[in-house]
């Protein structure tokens, strides 16, 4: 069973439909931006695997420290004792947290779980239970990160009852208030924090409400920072309520927006926040961050789990944590930006395109490309639902032929560029030039 064909053929008979792909060809090998495939194939990796491959496939020093570890010790069960490799991550991530209050921490091993907890931990905390979410939130795949998912029903479709106590409130996307990406981001925050207070006001009392629950770079959604003064809208609005605050960073941080967390564009403390993908690289692991104050409020043995801050996955994330200082990521994320949408730009004047490149937007290295699209630009809720989405996935699956790996995100016709943060000058460039092959052949 080693030829691409008899791979797939067996996977299409034994691997559950309701995972989808995006190609019928077969992961072999990864290495740094590059991955090669069992058709023989080397392809551009811009995804990182949904953001997760932050430093490259195989980082050497990173996967060092896990087959080190995994001679050592590989589980070390967290309610049975700490393991060394847990609190040695917890002493580099004390650094790099966006507040110096964020110092008590919980491992896991996806997002999903990660987010679950915060919600855990938010009711418990506050002995409240509703949870405010954003329109186009991305949370998880777990009953209750599916519940405070709202960025494609897909994810839930048939699933129904999910956790009760859920209200969702207006992220601040043009797409939101039937805008348009010239609008200006004042209002767009007003609204947004309008339609926040009016829901306090009418569905769910700040006396129910836990917590507001958001992504500084909305994800799934479409790749849409939230504006600082947004950001510092839902502080004071939890401030005033007694809400906490949950920032999601599974996959905004660990600089991929160019900071270490997006949050920091805004200056806000996070209640709790969440991390996971570029966290450990590639090996399982999510972590849960808030203050010692509010953590000390929960029972122990409330929080747990079997493989929880497994023992390869923190050593391998002390390495990521090591080599990020070490190589000055955010250095090159801040360089290779500025390659990105500058060449992104000039592809969206291009006078050939018609003005079909309607918004280029994101920090760092989370970028997206967002086209016309009738079903949007219409206005028309006839239009939206009977209007085909076909362009944006037309324009990955030629990047796909041209030799490049590009996601989608949204509802809308949109792309999405996730590089690894330590991409080099000329993998990038050739990563632009696939692209902007693509869209010249596909969008007329
Ligand atoms: N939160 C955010 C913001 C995410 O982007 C994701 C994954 N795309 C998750 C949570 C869920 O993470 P996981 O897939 O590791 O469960």
């Amino acid at each position: 069973m080693s030829t691409q064909s008899s791979l797939v053929e067996f996977g299409q008979r034994h691997v559950t439909k309701g995972l989808g792909r995006i190609t019928e060809d077969v992961f072999q090998k990864g290495e740094g931006s590059w991955v090669t495939m069992a058709s023989g194939r080397r392809i551009l990796d811009f995804t990182c695997g949904i953001g997760v491959t932050n430093l490259g496939h195989c980082h050497p020093k990173v996967s060092k420290a896990a087959a080190d570890q995994c001679l050592s010790l590989v589980h070390g069960q967290c309610s049975i004792a700490f393991h060394e490799p847990y609190l040695q991550l917890i002493e580099r991530l004390i650094p790099m947290m966006p507040d110096p209050s964020l110092d008590s921490f919980f491992f896991w091993n996806s997002g999903s779980e990660a987010v679950e907890g915060a919600l855990k931990m938010a009711r418990q905390m506050t002995r409240k239970t509703n949870i405010i979410t954003m329109q186009g939130a991305y949370h998880g795949r777990t009953f209750g990160a599916m519940a405070v998912t709202k960025s494609k029903t897909i994810y839930s479709d048939g699933v129904a009852p999910l956790m009760p106590g859920v209200f969702t409130t207006p992220f601040p996307y043009w797409h939101h208030f039937n805008t348009s990406p010239t609008s200006s981001e004042d209002e767009l925050v007003r609204a947004s924090l309008y339609q926040l207070e009016l829901l306090l006001q009418q569905q769910t009392a700040p006396t129910d409400t836990a917590a507001i629950l958001v992504e500084p770079v909305i994800g799934e959604g479409g790749y849409v920072p939230a504006p600082p003064a947004f950001m510092r809208g839902l502080r004071e609005i939890c401030d005033k309520h007694g809400m906490l605050l949950i920032i999601d960073e599974v996959q905004s941080g660990f600089g991929r927006t160019g900071k270490n967390f997006a949050i920091e564009y805004s200056g806000v403390r996070p209640d709790i926040m969440t991390m996971a993908k570029g966290l450990a690289n590639g090996f399982p692991l999510s972590a849960i961050v808030s203050r010692k104050e509010l953590t000390d409020k929960l029972k122990p043995g409330s929080m747990g789990g079997t493989y929880a801050g497994n023992a390869v996955s923190c050593a391998a994330a002390v390495a990521v944590a090591d080599a990020f200082k070490e190589e000055k990521i955010l250095d090159n994320v801040q360089a290779r930006s500025q390659e990105l949408f500058s060449a992104l730009n000039g592809l969206r004047s291009k006078s050939s395109l018609n003005g079909n490149i309607l918004d280029v937007r994101g920090q760092g290295l989370m970028v997206a490309v967002e086209f016309a699209s009738p079903s949007h630009s219409a206005n028309d809720p006839a239009v939206l639902a009977s209007a085909p989405k076909s362009l944006a996935s037309r324009v990955t699956k030629r990047c796909l032929e041209k030799g490049m790996f590009l996601l989608t995100t949204s509802v809308y016709e949109t792309v999405r560029f996730i590089p690894p943060l330590n991409i080099s000058q000329e993998d990038l460039a050739k990563g632009v030039q696939i692209f902007v092959e693509a869209v010249e052949e596909i969008v007329k």
